[in-house]
């Protein structure tokens, strides 16, 4: 009789957990996941491919490339090995309207956005 009920609960515990995950907001939320998965797998392929070139063909040490690393981590104000991405729309100088961060140009005049940390090299 026990054993019965037991059954009855472990058979009930799991239509729940099944059925749990199939609202409609929960499979968006999954494709979500799974293509941040992809872009993530993506990005890995793409900076091991170039970091490989760099030490392969001599372009750059890799102690170089640590102290690179560090400089570039610090550039968010915070040296935590990630780099925060900051989501505040650029300002344009020339016309004052915002455009989506990353925009290389403004989407309204056409003014180009400095890149000014791009190009420092780390202090000596
Ligand atoms: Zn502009």
């Amino acid at each position: 009789m026990y054993t019965i009920a037991a059954a009855a609960a472990y058979q009930s515990a799991n239509r729940v957990i099944s059925s749990a995950g199939s609202s409609n907001a929960d499979l968006g939320a999954r494709s979500e996941v799974e293509q941040l998965k992809g872009r993530i797998e993506r990005q890995n392929l793409l900076i091991q491919t170039m970091l490989m070139i760099l030490l392969e063909k001599k372009v750059l040490h890799e102690d170089e490339f640590k102290e690179w690393l560090n400089y570039v981590d610090e550039l968010d104000g915070v040296r935590d090995g990630k780099l925060r991405e900051d989501k505040k729309p650029l300002a344009c100088s020339q016309c004052g309207r915002n455009s989506p961060k990353g925009s290389a140009k403004c989407i309204y005049c056409g003014s180009e956005f400095e890149t000014d940390f791009l190009y420092q090299r780390p202090q000596e």
